[in-house]
């Protein structure tokens, strides 16, 4: 199975709250960047996983990684159904780690895809979101991929109209940065007035995602964890400025960050600004091109 990444168009984050959360409105998009994961059954009741790929030795394998977490949940939640029932799982990471790209959260979506189908559960994807919102605000998204608007910590969902596709270019960085580093961040910036939560709804972006100009997306793209991310990644600031240099029509930290994106006019500039960042950008640790929406998690062979 393969599981996207995501990136935000909008990010409109609100104060805190008192249960430390802080109320999103966001526009997800699920872009061509996949980590793949691999769930086989094992007899012996066991719940293994096996990490592979970028950034995976830094991983554990244990109960805190989010796809042992997820199928723990399952299990949890479906005890006599899942009775003696466990699984392998195989994760070969391509999503930057820590990147602001929710890596974490997909591949937790495919395994509770993957388990659902293995166990016999064949629960609804509707009961799987409310569960994987428990495991991170990101995973009930991921569930579906495509383009929606999250509300609340981004878990309450309604799939978005898109029309034609947005071509991307991600420049990755060679540290990560914690999500709830640059959320605290954003809070400190809002006591000393430097930033203003609002977590108004991101009309433009909705609607220019719906007329599909890339043109006119591009200038309406938000995100509020962009300035707490610079602040605590100042080198980031010269990545985007590598990108608005290289040709991009908009320039935008991914997420929490510190992944960069990048968007393109179309197919042919996104390569030529693929092509073309790397010289302006020694710091990045990696050039991805991609594209979106695309569909959430799906099975791409049997091996
Ligand atoms: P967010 O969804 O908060 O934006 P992110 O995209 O910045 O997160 P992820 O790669 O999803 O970052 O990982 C966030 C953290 O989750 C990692 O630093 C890691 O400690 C933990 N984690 C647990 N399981 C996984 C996993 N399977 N893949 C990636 N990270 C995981």
């Amino acid at each position: 199975m393969r599981v996207p990444a995501k990136v935000n168009l909008a990010l409109c984050v609100g104060p805190r709250r008192a249960d430390g959360y802080h109320d999103l409105a966001t526009v997800f998009q699920a872009v061509s960047l996949y980590d793949r994961l691999r769930a086989r059954p094992r007899a012996d009741g066991r719940i293994c996983a096996q990490m592979t790929g970028e950034g995976s030795e830094q991983l554990p394998c244990d109960r805190t990684n989010l796809v042992v977490r997820a199928a723990w949940l399952l299990r949890e939640r479906y005890p006599g159904q899942t009775a003696g029932k466990g699984v392998d799982l195989a994760v070969d990471k391509q999503i930057p780690m820590a990147g602001g790209m929710a890596g974490g959260s997909a591949d937790a979506a495919g395994t509770l895809l993957a388990c659902n189908r293995l166990w016999g559960l064949n629960l609804p994807v509707g009961e799987l979101a409310e569960l994987g919102a428990e495991l991170g605000s990101d995973v009930s998204f991921l569930l579906y991929g495509g383009n929606a608007l999250g509300l609340g910590r981004g878990e309450q969902l309604t799939p978005l109209a898109a029309s034609g596709r947005l071509e991307w270019v991600f420049a990755t960085a060679p540290r990560g940065l914690a999500t709830p580093l640059v959320y605290r961040r954003f809070d400190e910036m809002a006591d000393r007035g430097a930033i203003v939560p609002d977590a108004g709804l991101p009309d433009e972006v909705i609607e220019q995602l719906s007329c599909g100009v890339a043109e006119r997306v591009a200038a309406c793209l938000r995100n509020d964890l962009q300035a707490p991310a610079l602040e605590l990644y100042p080198e980031l600031v010269q990545t985007l400025r590598a990108g608005a240099t290289a040709g991009a029509l908009a320039t935008l930290v991914s997420g929490s960050g510190p992944t960069c994106a990048f968007l393109a006019a179309d197919a042919a500039a996104a390569d030529r600004l693929a092509a073309e960042l790397p010289k302006h950008a020694p710091e990045v640790r990696d050039v991805r091109r991609a594209y979106g929406p695309v569909s959430g998690p799906s099975i791409v062979d049997r091996a």
